[in-house]
């Protein structure tokens, strides 16, 4: 069995007083069964941590990109072994995000990836087609194509210690969500592909599912037996519906 997963992704969003009412309203909710994380910006990792931390919230925290360096000369940018030394425990990396504003390839995710290892910390690697690749038929060929650039490198049983997501990236954002059948049929054939190198990890890795996940459809996604919880993008900002949403999962 694997164990529900939802990390909200605050992207460019929050500030101190943000995160004080977050918690406050957070606290109103009893625990969950599911796994969850909080990735904020990198400014405020350490100050939601250590709320958490003295508050009764079994949450951990993460973020939402890193470097491909350990470090040096490379203005703006922080490297995996910081995000470990603040008590991350999550790194998000190939958000569609980072992929179409920041130009980064498959190749660049991947070495991410292996960063967020090499620190210790567990990657959250994501994936997802757009629009016009999924109209002209392509949503396999190019998700596939993310995913094995990751696995070449870092290997299925290492992607196993953190998640793939499955972010399509018409729907993240637009209100528009990937209906459950549709969302579990590409959850399906990237498990299947994870398989394909090693069964026991295709099994117990955990592929979560992003793009305009509310209280109202997160049940129905959840229920899909290849779709093993959320990455939540605008609806992690209110604390009662991720707290509704990691319910479901
Ligand atoms: P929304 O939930 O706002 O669509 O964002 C999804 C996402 O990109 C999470 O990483």
């Amino acid at each position: 069995m694997r164990r529900g997963l939802v990390v909200g992704n605050w992207k460019m969003n929050g500030s101190l007083e943000f995160i004080e009412n977050w918690i406050s309203q957070y606290t109103a909710f009893l625990e969950t069964q599911t796994e969850t994380a909080i990735c904020p910006p990198y400014v405020y990792i350490s100050f939601l941590r250590n709320r958490l931390m003295t508050s009764a919230i079994h949450m951990g925290v993460g973020a939402q990109d890193c470097s491909v360096h350990n470090d040096g000369a490379y203005t703006g940018e922080v490297a995996a072994n910081m995000l470990a030394d603040v008590g991350c425990s999550f790194v998000i990396v190939g958000h569609s995000e980072r992929r179409q504003y920041h130009s980064e390839s498959n190749e660049m995710v991947a070495m991410k990836a292996q960063k967020v290892l090499e620190a210790g910390l567990r990657p959250i690697v994501c994936v997802g087609e757009t629009l016009e690749e999924r109209e002209a038929g392509r949503t396999n060929e190019v998700v596939l194509a993310q995913l094995n650039a990751v696995l070449d490198v870092i290997g299925p049983e290492m992607l196993v210690t953190g998640a793939l997501a499955y972010e399509p990236v018409w729907a993240i954002g637009t209100g528009k969500t990937a209906i459950p059948e549709e969302a579990q049929e590409v959850h399906k054939i990237l498990r299947d592909s994870v398989k394909s190198r090693n069964s026991d990890a295709g099994d117990s890795l955990r592929i979560i599912y992003g793009g305009s996940v509310k209280p109202s459809n997160a049940q129905k996604l959840f229920a899909c037996p290849d779709i093993d919880g959320g990455l939540i993008g605008g609806a992690s900002l209110k604390a009662e519906d991720f707290y509704a949403i990691a319910q479901a999962a």
